[in-house]
C-alpha cells in the first residue's frame, strides 16, 4: 500500500469505528472542556511528525471527549447527525483540496454547487429564479439575506449602500418577532441594522408574530422596510403566518425575509400537515435555512436563498483582475456569500440529497415530527411533566414544575448519558429542551428517552 493509501485508510477505518460505536451506545463525553485542554496543551512541535503519528495522537487526544450529536439519542439545540453519504463526499472535498470560490478555477466543484442549488430550490418548493449562497450556517446566511436586502430596500429610495455605506442613508425600518432566534440580532449588528434599533412585533403563546400587531407596528411608517419573519421557532416550532404577513409585507412595499434554519425543512415533509405550516412561504424575498441541521449534511452548511439573484450578487461581488468576471451568464460561487477561497460545499449537499431523495428526506422528516408528538405524548401523560408548547413540528419543550425541578432533571439525564438534551429559557420559566433532528432516531430511541426523563422527573421529585 502506498504510504497515502495507508494514512487515509486509517482515517476512514477510525471514523467508521467511531460511527459504529455511535450508533449502538451513544456515551456523552467523559472529559469536560478544561481537562481536555489539559491534556491537549504542548508547546509550539519544534518539528514536524509522520502524518499517521499525527492521526493517532489526535484521536488519542480526543478520545472520551466527543458528543455523541450523530447519534440517534441526541436531542440537543437542533443539530443534524452528518449522514455518512456527506461525510464520504467531505472526504473527497478534503483530498481535492478545490478552492470553489470561482467557477473558472474549479468546473467540477462550482457544477455540482450549481446543480445542488437547483435541487435544493426544487425540495423546499422556493422560486426558481431564486439564487443560494452556500454559507457556513445560518447565521451567516441570514447575515447575508440581509444584507441583500439592505442593497434592494436603500437602492429603491437612490442610495447605493454596497458603494456608500449606512452613514447618512435614509434609515431603514427593521420589524422583527419579539421571540426571534438570537442569532438574527448578531446578524443584524454584523450587517450594521443594529441588534437594537429594530421594532419588536408582539408575537402570540407559541411565539408566532400576530398580523394585527405587525400591521399597527408598520402602518404610518415612511421610507424602506425589512420584515423578518421565522419558521421553527427554537422552544416552540411553531411558523408564523407566512399568507398574512406577505400580505403585510407587500401592501407596504416591505423586503421580507424569513429565518427557517430547521423549519423550512417542514415544506419537504411526507405529512400535508406540516408542509401546510409554510403555506405563504414563497411569497418571501429571502429564506435562510441550515444544510447541517434537519438535511443532515455534515458541518458546516447554510443556504441563503434570494428571489433577487442580482441583488444578492450587487451586495456579496468583489472584483479584481484575477477573478471570473460576473454577470456573464455562469453561476460565480463567491458571487452569493461573504467568503471568496472556501471548500467545496456544494458537493457534500448533492451527496445527502442523492442519498436520502426526495421520498427519504419527506420520510425523515414526517417521521421526526411524528416521533417528537409521541415523545411529548408519552411525557405528557406522567403527572408532574408539562409539555408547554402545541408539538407542530420536531420541538419538544417541558417543564417538571419548578425552575429547579427542571434543572435537576436535565442535569441528571445528562448524568445518566441515556440521551443527550439541554435547557433554555421560555415564557419566563425553564425548560428541557428536546429537538427530534437526528437522521438515525426511530420509534425504539423515543420509548427508552421518555422511560429516562420519566424515571429522571420521578427521581428529582422523591428527593425534594
Ligand atoms: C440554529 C438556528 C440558527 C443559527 O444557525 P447556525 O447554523 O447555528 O448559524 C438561526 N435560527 C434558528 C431558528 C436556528 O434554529
Amino acid at each position: 500500500m502506498s504510504d497515502l493509501k495507508q494514512l487515509f485508510t486509517q482515517a476512514a477505518e477510525a471514523a467508521a469505528h467511531y460511527r459504529d460505536q455511535v450508533a449502538e451506545a451513544p456515551e456523552l463525553p467523559r472529559l469536560a472542556y478544561k481537562a481536555l485542554v489539559e491534556r491537549m496543551s504542548a508547546p509550539v512541535p519544534e518539528s514536524g511528525s509522520a502524518p499517521d503519528a499525527v492521526l493517532r495522537e489526535l484521536l488519542a487526544l480526543t478520545e472520551g471527549g466527543l458528543m455523541p450529536i450523530v447519534g440517534p439519542r441526541f436531542f440537543g439545540w437542533v443539530n443534524g447527525a452528518s449522514h455518512p453519504a456527506g461525510v464520504a463526499a467531505d472526504i473527497m472535498v478534503a483530498a481535492w483540496g478545490q478552492n470553489a470560490g470561482f467557477h473558472t478555477a474549479t468546473p467540477a466543484a462550482s457544477a455540482m454547487e450549481a446543480v445542488a442549488e437547483r435541487w435544493l430550490l426544487d425540495l423546499l418548493d422556493l422560486p426558481e429564479e431564486s439564487g443560494i449562497g452556500f454559507a457556513t450556517g445560518a447565521t451567516v446566511a441570514n447575515a447575508t439575506c440581509l444584507a441583500a436586502a439592505r442593497t434592494h430596500v436603500l437602492g429603491k429610495v437612490g442610495w447605493d449602500a454596497d458603494a456608500d455605506g449606512l452613514f447618512g442613508a435614509p434609515p431603514v425600518h427593521v420589524l422583527i418577532g419579539a421571540e426571534a432566534h438570537s442569532s438574527l440580532f448578531a446578524s443584524l449588528q454584523l450587517i450594521g441594522f443594529g441588534a437594537r434599533r429594530v421594532i419588536k412585533v408582539d408575537v402570540d403563546g407559541e411565539g408566532r408574530i400576530i398580523p394585527a400587531a405587525l400591521e399597527r407596528a408598520i402602518a404610518g411608517l415612511e421610507g424602506p422596510k425589512v420584515i423578518i419573519a421565522q419558521a421553527g421557532h427554537i422552544n416552540s416550532g411553531a411558523f408564523d403566518p407566512f399568507t398574512d404577513i406577505a400580505a403585510i409585507a407587500r401592501a407596504h412595499d416591505a423586503w421580507l425575509h424569513v429565518d427557517g434554519a430547521f423549519g423550512l425543512w417542514a415544506r419537504a415533509s411526507a405529512n400535508a400537515a406540516e408542509r401546510a405550516l409554510t403555506n405563504g412561504i414563497e411569497h418571501c424575498d429571502s429564506w435562510c435555512t441550515d444544510g447541517h441541521k434537519w438535511l443532515q449534511v455534515p458541518y458546516d452548511c447554510g443556504f441563503a436563498i434570494v428571489r433577487h439573484k442580482a441583488t444578492l450578487e450587487k451586495a456579496m461581488t468583489q472584483w479584481a483582475s484575477y477573478l471570473p468576471q460576473i454577470g456573464t451568464g455562469d453561476r460565480v460561487p463567491s458571487a452569493y456569500v461573504p467568503e471568496l477561497s472556501r471548500r467545496a460545499r456544494g458537493v457534500p449537499v448533492w451527496a445527502v440529497i442523492k442519498a436520502l431523495g426526495r421520498d427519504g428526506i419527506a420520510e425523515m422528516v414526517a417521521r421526526h415530527c411524528r416521533l417528537a408528538r409521541r415523545l411529548g405524548e408519552r411525557l405528557a401523560a406522567e403527572p408532574g411533566i408539562e409539555v408547554l408548547n402545541q408539538v407542530v413540528i420536531n420541538q419538544v419543550s417541558v417543564s417538571f414544575g419548578s425552575d429547579e425541578a427542571t434543572r435537576a432533571v436535565i442535569a441528571r439525564i445528562q448524568e445518566d448519558g441515556v440521551l443527550y438534551a439541554g435547557g433554555s429559557h421560555w415564557r419566563g420559566r425553564w425548560v428541557m429542551r428536546l429537538s427530534v433532528t437526528s437522521g438515525p432516531t426511530a420509534d425504539a430511541d423515543i420509548e427508552i428517552t421518555a422511560d429516562a426523563i420519566i424515571a429522571a422527573a420521578r427521581a428529582v421529585k422523591a428527593l425534594v
